[in-house]
């Protein structure tokens, strides 16, 4: 009864990745690369802390680095966040959602968000008092139906979520959709809290559609973003989050008090890092051509599916495989075949009828091939 969180139980990427680990499965679960990040970026980790920036950073984050994210933002996308007032480095982009969602909601605040949709949302509303409101994305395409999210938008929505390119589902907002949410919103006080971990990791020559981009959505929006999806650091946990001064003040109150700051040395490494626009631009083709090789593998496979068009995760439908439920499904993938993956159902979807499987292909050509040779039997 003292629960705050009464449904909530140890998330399926810790549980995925530990059955993986017990039963030497290959683990294709937890998000994240098993190669290495760049030498040139651990070096300049090890430089800052031999050069002694070992203390307590600002509290908003160094500001070498507030510049070179403003200057990212500039450079691709056209548009200004003062590194004074509208910037803030985080403990990646976990903390900064955390952190935004604690700053503004309140009990009885309803959010909306899109299922299948990253497990962390839903609890950091809930433990706020908040109250979520979802819109399905419908498999195997995951478009939204935006005559859905009309209707649940009422007096009570204090904020949306959105994640472009989505986790798990691989789909992307197009320019449509952002037009649309762009038009919808319009004269409420709606926030948008905008996830981006994915903007560098985006297929086919499609465009990231950041809400940076829509004017009348970056007045409103909280861009989310996160180092360790882009330079293959998982583990450093840092990120930064955007969003207009007068929110951004709000989001300061709560963050001193959460993290009060981030890891000093990490944020010198990666204010010299992203000097250079080539460490992240090479990204969608690092990826497209795992997506690519990963899937002509496993074309003759039982399981169907629809190429992702964005992040580091591929969808599979085990439909024509077994009835099993995708959790059952997924732990006996582990155990029996060696192969672990995240079922979908875990991001909270409605639709339980679905037989979806999410693999992560963050992983070395080898360990595609194999993983690859063993969805071939199953
Ligand atoms: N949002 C999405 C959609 C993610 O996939 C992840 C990482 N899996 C995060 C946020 C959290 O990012 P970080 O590791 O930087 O906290
Ligand atoms: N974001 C990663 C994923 O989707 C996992 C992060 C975590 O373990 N919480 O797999």
């Amino acid at each position: 009864h003292r629960s705050k969180l009464p449904n909530v139980g140890t998330t399926i990427f810790t549980v995925m990745s530990s059955l993986a680990q017990d039963h030497q499965a290959l683990n294709l679960s937890q998000g994240f690369p098993n190669f290495k990040s760049d030498q040139k970026l651990i070096d300049l980790v090890s430089s800052a802390m031999n050069s002694g920036h070992n203390q307590y950073a600002p509290m908003a984050g160094i500001m070498e680095l507030r510049v070179a994210i403003a200057n990212k933002f500039e450079k691709l996308y056209d548009t200004s966040y003062h590194p004074d007032s509208e910037i803030t480095v985080t403990a990646g982009a976990t903390q900064a959602i955390f952190t935004i969602i604690s700053a503004f909601i309140k009990q009885d605040d309803e959010v909306i968000l899109f299922r299948p949709a990253y497990d962390c949302y839903d609890p950091a509303v809930e433990l706020n008092g908040g109250k979520v409101v979802s819109v399905q994305l419908e498999a195997p395409h995951y478009k939204v139906n935006w005559d859905e999210v009309k209707k649940i938008i009422t007096y009570k929505t204090k904020m949306i979520i959105i994640n472009t390119p989505q986790n798990p589902s691989g789909t992307i907002f197009t320019k449509e959709d952002m037009v649309i949410l762009e038009d919808l919103l319009r004269g409420t006080d709606i926030i948008l809290l905008s996830d981006e971990v994915y903007e560098h990791i985006i297929f086919d020559g499609e465009k990231h559609q950041s809400a940076c981009l829509f004017p009348d959505l970056k007045s409103r929006s909280f861009i989310v973003a996160s180092f360790g999806k882009t330079f293959h650091n998982t583990g450093w946990k840092t990120g930064y989050c955007c969003a207009p001064k007068e929110l951004m003040a709000e989001f300061q109150k709560a963050h001193q008090f959460n993290v009060f700051c981030v890891n000093h040395p990490v944020q010198k490494a990666l204010a010299e890092y992203l000097q250079e626009p080539n460490h992240y631009l090479g990204l969608s083709n690092f990826y497209q051509h795992k997506r690519d090789l990963f899937l002509s593998l496993i074309t003759d496979s039982r399981f169907k599916f629809v190429p992702a068009k964005g992040t580091y995760f591929q969808v599979l439908d085990y439909s024509e495989i077994t009835h099993e439920d995708d959790v059952d499904f997924a732990k006996r993938l582990t155990t029996d075949h060696k192969i672990a993956s995240i079922p979908l159902s875990v991001f909270n979807t409605h639709n339980l009828d679905n037989k979806v499987l999410r693999f992560c292909l963050a992983k070395t050509d080898e360990t595609l091939n194999h993983a690859a040779e063993i969805i071939n039997q199953i």
